[in-house]
C-alpha cells in the first residue's frame, strides 16, 4: 500500500492556504460533461444548461460566468477547421458556389453544435479550477 500524498496546497485571495485544484483534469471533465471537481455528476442538465449542483459530490455550479466565451471559441476552432478546408477545395477544384455552400453551410453547423456542449463544459471546469467567480468556497462575499 503507498502512502498517499496530499493536494498541494496554493493561496487564493480571500481565503489564504487552500487545496489546489488541477486546471487540465477539471477542463478534461468538464469537455466529457461531466462536473470538474468529482468527474462523475452530470455538469448539464439540459443542452447548455449547467445542473444546480453536482448529484454524486454536491458541487454548487451555480457561481460559473461561462457567458459568451464558449461561443466565441466554437467560432475560432471552427473557423479554423472550415475555412482552410474551404479554401482548399476552391484553389484545387473550383465547384460551383451552391455545392460549395452545400457543404459548408452543414459542417460548419454540425460541428459548432457537435462543440458547444463540451467547450462550455471545458469553460467551466477551468472557472472552477481557477476558483473564478462563484467557484472560490472561501470568498466571504458568498
Ligand atoms: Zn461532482
Amino acid at each position: 500500500m503507498t502512502p498517499s500524498t496530499p493536494a498541494p496546497i496554493v493561496w487564493t485571495p480571500h481565503g489564504g492556504a487552500t487545496e489546489q485544484r488541477n486546471v487540465w483534469q477539471a477542463m478534461k471533465r468538464g469537455m466529457r460533461c461531466r462536473c470538474p471537481r468529482c468527474g462523475e455528476g452530470k455538469l448539464f442538465r439540459a443542452f447548455l444548461k449547467t445542473a444546480d449542483h453536482c448529484s454524486e459530490c454536491g458541487q454548487d455550479f451555480t457561481g460559473h460566468r461561462a457567458d459568451d466565451l464558449p461561443a466565441y471559441l466554437v467560432i475560432v476552432i471552427v473557423g479554423h477547421i472550415v475555412v482552410p478546408i474551404a479554401l482548399s477545395i476552391e484553389t484545387n477544384f473550383a465547384p460551383p458556389v451552391a455545392l460549395q455552400l452545400a457543404m459548408y453551410l452543414p459542417l460548419t453547423l454540425a460541428a459548432s453544435l457537435l462543440l458547444l456542449q463540451p467547450v462550455k463544459g471545458a469553460v467551466v471546469g477551468l472557472q472552477w479550477a481557477f476558483r473564478m467567480h462563484g467557484f472560490d468556497d472561501q470568498n466571504p462575499e458568498r
